[in-house]
């Protein structure tokens, strides 16, 4: 791996985007007023853009690792602020001189964790595919129709587990030919890199090319927004060139609508529809889940008053999945106090962070019995 040299480049986005928001932002707040922060405690976004620009920035603050990288203040911005490149270059600061606040000290953990095991949780990479022991899951070998990244949630987390199983059925039903990287896939990087560590998501991306190449791969499902995110834009030019990448909620729309998929049974439930914000707002994707999930007869999808561009952040993007974020400030569980509001019985999304923290939400809030959190694979997994 090569040697973590974030100085130079952290120098020169916050040069770039410092000066640009210097000529640019005239502190009108508009960012703080969308900011999920400020639903929980206090948070200014504006103010940090304006200490960088001037220098001022304290790298030790913990303020400066708040940002989910959710991006509403980005989109609602009138001077087209970077804002979240400027949070990320100076998290480039903190992780090259090694200061991590008490409150984000985990980042060391998982960023030695991804070093050693290719993956977030420190778990052996030999038991990266235990998920699909028991089921009809091959190796990918060349000429496969499609690989399947489930990526590290999916892998190792008990909870989402589940997720890749129901994939794998679906794939299966639709007799796609199909195949997963076992102990050769690696995470995507995306987060890591959200926390200023951009040699080891460079590291972590040049293996994940490397293997891709080695096996003939040309079509990659994946399940995580995250994974689709950088693959698509954060990935250099060679994956663009060489690959391509689609989310599974694109894929099963595609599926249903080629005729390799039907839907033969009623779910007869109210529902509601979260965006994650690596799919929604930073990818555009809004409509095939929804048109998705309206082809299953006896759904009733109703809207949450924030959806598609408006969604309200989980709270586990840039690398926030990884810090302890107290009970009281946790955006999730006003998500799922929206997701009651319109009756649903059940919150449906399509992202492995955004499960965690709302399966967490509902232990919290004491919501068991009240709601159920699914990913739109597990929805459709029962009507097929
Ligand atoms: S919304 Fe944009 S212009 Fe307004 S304070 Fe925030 S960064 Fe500055
Ligand atoms: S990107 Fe999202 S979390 Fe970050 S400052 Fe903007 S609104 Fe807040």
């Amino acid at each position: 791996m090569e040697t973590v040299t974030p100085f130079k480049e952290a120098i020169d986005e916050i040069k770039e985007n410092g000066a640009d928001a210097a000529k640019f932002c005239y502190q009108c707040g508009k960012c703080d007023t969308v900011c999920p922060w400020n639903r929980v405690r206090t948070f200014s976004m504006r103010k940090l853009i304006r200490e960088a620009t001037f220098g001022l920035t304290e790298i030790e603050h913990e303020e400066i690792w708040r940002c989910t990288t959710c991006g509403l203040c980005a989109q609602q911005c009138p001077r087209d602020v970077k804002q979240i490149v400027n949070m990320v270059a100076l998290r480039k600061f903190a992780t090259g001189y090694g200061v991590f606040p008490a409150a984000v000290k985990s980042v060391r953990t998982v960023t030695a964790n991804l070093v050693a095991d290719g993956n977030p949780f420190g778990e052996a990479r030999t038991k990266r595919a235990d998920w699909a022991e028991g089921l009809s899951v091959k190796t990918f070998a060349e000429g496969m129709e499609v690989l399947y990244f489930p990526g590290c949630y999916l892998s190792y987390d008990p909870r989402l587990k589940k997720v890749a199983v129901a994939t794998v059925n679906i794939l299966n039903k639709a007799g796609v030919d199909f195949g997963i990287l076992d102990p050769k896939e690696n995470c995507c990087g995306e987060s890591i890199r959200k926390t200023g560590n951009e040699s080891l998501f460079k590291h972590l991306a040049r293996e994940n090319i490397k293997t891709w190449i080695e096996n003939g791969v040309k079509k990659i499902v994946v399940s995580s927004p995250h994974c689709y995110h950088t693959f698509k834009n954060e990935y250099p030019e060679e994956f663009k060139v060489n690959f391509e990448v689609i989310h599974i909620a694109q894929y099963l729309f595609e599926l249903i609508n080629e005729g390799r998929l039907s839907i033969s049974k009623e779910y007869g439930k109210k529902i509601t529809y979260h965006d994650p914000c690596y799919l929604g707002r930073h990818n555009g994707i809004y409509a095939e889940p929804r048109e998705t999930l309206k082809k299953i007869p006896g759904l009733e999808l109703n809207e949450m008053a924030e959806s598609r561009e408006n969604s309200l952040c989980c709270g586990g993007g840039g690398g926030r999945i990884w810090i302890e974020t107290p009970k009281s400030d946790r955006f999730s569980n006003l998500r799922l106090e929206q997701a009651l509001e319109t009756g649903a019985e059940v919150l449906v999304t399509a992202c492995p962070y955004c499960i965690t923290n709302f399966e967490d939400s509902r232990i919290v809030l004491n919501y068991d019995d009240v709601i159920q959190v699914k990913d739109i694979t597990e929805i459709i997994q029962e009507v097929i």
